[in-house]
């Protein structure tokens, strides 16, 4: 399993081109376009064709997690002609973002609704939902394929943990949108949370994103790792880590 960042910056874009949040994970059998949002499909296509994305999984509604499923549906529909493209998201996406395209998707999507403790399988790939501590309805996402298990933690507050998932994930691909100093205790969580989180749920490997702008990546690897107990890793645009 690869995991490639195709964008990491939280809430909204950085300065030099950093895109919000998306995700590239590639299987054995499948391509996984994980959260799409502002910047991430012009990032994907440095790393793959769009025509061999297998499926695509939209944790929330909020812009940074989704909005270029706008600019991926002009792309189907108009320059690959491709239909039925699953895309798994919390009841309500399909329709919530309809009303930008006049409720009329043209079939390109085949929506599949997700709620908390939902499974599926997508070419060889088990996937497990689980409803996160973020005021729209979020489902943080467990991977599994070729043996490892990837949990992606989505946006949440502390009141989550990817302890849902069971303990032992390969690699937490955790929110840290703040720090210590400035943890607003709902909503999102800051580095040291995502960090002690981690390590209370016996993951292998943590890589913190979803950084807010502006804020010193340094300080927040530095906080994520002692309350980790190990080193984390940091998500950046177009990093390619093996899982
Ligand atoms: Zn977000």
């Amino acid at each position: 399993m690869e995991l490639t960042v195709l964008g990491c910056s939280g809430s909204y874009g950085a300065p030099a081109g950093g895109a919000c949040s998306g995700y590239l994970v590639r299987t054995a059998g499948a391509t996984l376009w994980l959260d799409c949002g502002n910047g991430t499909l012009a990032n994907l296509q440095r790393h793959a064709a769009v025509d061999d994305v297998t499926a695509v999984i939209v944790t929330h509604w909020h812009p940074d997690h989704c909005v270029d499923l706008y600019g991926l549906h002009i792309l189907l529909k108009y320059a690959l002609g491709r239909q039925g493209l699953p895309v798994y998201a919390p009841e309500g996406t399909e329709a919530r973002l309809g009303t930008l395209v006049d409720d009329d998707w043209g079939g390109v999507f085949a929506w599949n609704a997700v709620g908390d403790g939902a499974t599926t399988t997508i070419a060889g790939c088990s996937l497990r939902f689980s409803r996160t501590d973020h005021p729209p309805p979020t489902m943080a996402v467990e991977i599994a394929a070729d043996g490892k298990r990837l949990v992606y933690t989505a946006d949440t507050g502390p009141a989550w943990s990817p302890e849902a998932f069971g303990p032992g994930a390969d690699l937490v691909l955790s929110e840290a949108t703040f720090q210590r100093h400035n943890e607003l205790g709902r909503v999102h969580i800051s580095a040291r949370q995502a960090g002690e989180a981690a390590r209370a749920a016996g993951a292998r490997r943590l890589m913190l994103t979803h950084l807010w702008p502006g804020l010193d990546p340094t300080a927040s690897v530095v906080e994520g790792s002692e309350a980790f107990g190990r080193e984390v890793l940091l998500a950046a645009p177009h990093q390619r880590t093996r899982i």
